[in-house]
């Protein structure tokens, strides 16, 4: 048999090519397998520490009968109760599984290659990984300055002026991953207000349930006056599903009915429509949820203070903490003590690290880690 040398990175897709993937957090089995070590903690990814709601839990095991079966397409038990939820019709909303989905979806709907997408310096990498798939442009603005009020944060003069004759899509992350740093709802108004309406804003609000509700935007009544935006919402975060993957978007209905002509016929599985419908109306659980993220983001501030570390301003429930020194390194001294936080090098921010809000244990021992790797250093 001819065996065929083939160079499949030149038969790839142009934007593929060249395509950096994803870097997640580091799995804690990773860690135990390399390390050897069992008594490990993950503040890497922006999980809930609470884990799920229990109704979620309850709930998904009510549907495990159901494995054998497809998962309604459509999700309409789903949809319904986010369309009463939020006084939204339920043609104007996509279901994904995780709101990355979701994203994929507004690139694949809307990006060719002749197309621009613009989003900001320091953005969540799946903005440009989802441009380059679709082999479209990306267009990056600069953020603000580190001296600025909201070091790194998008800034929006800048991504306006980068909005040009081939620009379709515009991706906001409000609070953004990985700086925490987010826009005030004047700011965000005036700047959908200057774009024009044939370019889809995309507002990210992975982390919405965890904002001070004073910088709270109402984007989902601004749908009636920006028929160009698209909300994309997450059960990955504040709802404690990350491992379930479901995620929507709110949107004009005809833009959510292009979004659902590309997305797959069974994208979100039975039981995560089953956990994200039990969970959905759980204030106990949100309000247990940002209660925690709020006096473990204090003390996550007091002790970087008193290591005399720097943080961004973060509305979400993670730290972007200013390392003075490289970030890899003290990733890996804080791994070998169990620990697990997230290098941001690949988002060109090398001194940082991303720690997510943990239990107060969690937090305890981040600190006291940390701690001890800073007193190593000196
Ligand atoms: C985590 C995150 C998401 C959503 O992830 P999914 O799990 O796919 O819903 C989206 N945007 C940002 C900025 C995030 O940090």
């Amino acid at each position: 048999m001819k065996i065929m040398q083939c160079d499949f990175l030149a038969l790839a897709a142009p934007g593929v090519r060249t395509l950096q993937p994803y870097q997640p957090g580091k799995p804690e089995s990773e860690l135990r397998r390399e390390y050897g070590l069992t008594d490990i903690i993950k503040l890497a990814s922006n999980e809930n520490p609470l884990g799920p709601s229990p109704r979620a839990v309850a709930a998904i095991q009510e549907h495990l009968k159901e494995l054998a079966r497809y998962p309604d397409g459509n999700g309409f038990e789903l949809k319904t109760a986010l369309a009463a939820r939020l006084g939204v019709p339920m043609a104007g909303i996509t279901l994904g599984k995780g709101s990355n989905d979701v994203l994929e979806l507004v690139a694949r709907a809307f990006l060719t290659p002749q197309d621009e997408a613009v989003f900001s310096e320091y953005a969540f990498a799946v903005y440009p990984i989802v441009t380059q798939a679709a082999g479209a442009i990306a267009r990056v603005a600069r953020a603000n300055a580190s001296g600025h009020p909201m070091p790194y944060g998008h800034n929006l003069e800048n991504m306006r002026a980068l909005i040009g004759e081939r620009a379709r899509v515009v991706f906001i992350a409000n609070p953004n991953n990985p700086t925490g740093t987010w826009l005030s709802p004047q700011a965000l108004a005036g700047f959908l207000d200057s774009v024009p309406p044939w370019v889809l804003v995309v507002v990210d609000e992975a982390y919405r349930e965890y904002m001070d509700p004073a910088d709270l935007p109402d984007t989902i009544a601004w749908l009636e006056q920006f028929p160009n935006l698209i909300v994309t919402r997450t059960f990955s975060k504040a709802y404690g599903l990350a491992g379930l993957r479901v995620g929507y978007g709110v949107s004009h209905p005809q833009v959510a009915d292009l979004l659902n002509r590309v997305r797959q016929p069974f994208n979100v599985s039975n039981l995560a429509l089953a956990g994200a419908l039990a969970s959905l109306d759980d204030d106990d659980y949100l309000q247990q949820t940002r209660a925690l993220n709020e006096r473990g983001m204090a003390r996550l501030r007091a002790a970087c203070d008193a290591l005399d570390l720097n943080c961004l301003p973060s509305a979400g429930n993670f730290l972007c903490i200013d390392m003075q020194r490289p970030g890899q390194q003290v990733f890996t001294a804080l791994l070998a003590r169990g620990v697990i936080v997230r290098p941001v090098g690949n988002y060109n921010l090398p001194q940082f690290l991303r720690v997510s809000v943990g239990t107060e244990q969690e937090n305890e021992r981040f600190i006291q880690a940390l701690a001890e790797v800073l007193a190593d250093w000196s």
